[in-house]
């Protein structure tokens, strides 16, 4: 079942693991990367003009995302002439809500969350005091697999029940957290989120991506991915919130995932297709927030990925120089 269903439907859609369901496409076998701007003189935009740190799109495998979906891909122009929700003086903060009981454990990766998602977004974000989880009789079904039993919840109960509500005046985008397992309707078995970009509220489930969900073990190694697999998702479904599309050019977050596999294989950084899209909507350092990544990813033993921001900024600097 997608990783990434992103549905956008007639009202605006959503659903987000993230599929986008509407359109037609050329899409993988021919990346249109046409809109990397050239370098300017000194060599400022360098950042968004080179790509020589990051990989092309790879051909799908069987069940892959672009081998079971078509998709259009969106160009820089594309995205900037579409009119995409962007923070303004109104608008100025991504809250996180927790929805429902977290551990201690939970609840610093919570924090993490909230920091990793203020460095990627450069903006201000908040997180919330956990709200209880509303008695919802008529949202709830239980699921059984071979000896496993449990509860999952129906998105558009958090959406609208819950989130809808209590957006706050000031909030960019609300996004519930939540240690419960998600299904959209009857139809699905179960997503990782959904969103409505209208309404500016999206709801994502941390469920799956701890190993108690698997009937396995708590490990340093396995704490390590929970991690990356929460920050993957939050800001590749925030990301979703500011109207990218899915990245169709390059090995990038914003690509769509399939599979807890494929979304493994994403790195945790834009492209620079993507970069550009989120920079130009929020105006952002683009090397200082490398910087930042880099720290981040350092102190929660991401190496690899720090030594990719690392790598990069090294590389900007001394092509801005
Ligand atoms: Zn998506
Ligand atoms: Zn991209």
């Amino acid at each position: 079942m997608a990783r990434c269903l992103f549905f956008a439907l007639l009202s605006a859609a959503v659903v987000c693991t993230g599929a986008y369901m509407f359109g037609t496409c050329p899409a993988q076998d021919s990346p249109r990367v046409s809109d990397l701007p050239a370098l300017d003189k000194d060599g400022r935009n360098f950042a968004f003009a080179d790509d020589s740190d990051f990989e092309k799109m790879k051909t799908p495998k069987p069940g892959d995302w672009l081998d079971a979906y078509d998709e259009p891909g969106q160009s820089f122009s594309q995205y900037s002439n579409s009119n995409p929700n962007k923070p303004d003086k109104k608008h100025t903060t991504i809250y996180l809500q927790p929805i429902g009981l977290f551990t201690d454990e939970e609840k610093e990766l919570l924090s993490k969350l909230e920091e990793f998602t203020k460095i990627f977004f450069q903006m201000p974000v908040v997180l919330k005091t956990a709200v209880a989880l509303p008695d919802a009789e008529e949202y709830k079904r239980t699921r059984t697999s071979g000896n496993k039993k449990w509860v999952q919840y129906r998105t558009d109960f958090f959406l609208e029940k819950v989130l809808q509500p209590a957006l706050p005046d000031d909030a960019f985008c609300y996004l519930g957290i939540t240690m419960k397992d998600l299904y959209p309707d009857d139809e699905w078995n179960y997503v990782f989120g959904q969103a409505s970009l209208k309404e500016r509220v999206g709801v994502y489930s941390l469920a799956r991506y701890f190993p108690e969900f698997w009937g396995q073990k708590d490990t340093d190694e396995s704490r390590i991915l929970s991690l990356r697999r929460s920050c993957e998702t939050l800001v590749h479904e925030t990301g979703h919130m500011f109207n990218m599309l899915h990245c169709i050019y390059y090995e990038c977050v914003m690509a769509g995932s399939n599979s807890m596999d494929e979304a493994d294989r994403r790195p945790l950084h834009e492209c620079p297709v993507c970069l550009r899209k989120l920079q130009w909507n929020t105006g952002f350092d683009a090397n200082k927030r490398y910087e930042q990544l880099e720290k981040f990813c350092r102190d929660n033993k991401l190496d690899k990925e720090a030594d990719w921001m690392k790598k990069r900024m090294e590389k900007i600097k001394s092509a801005v120089k």
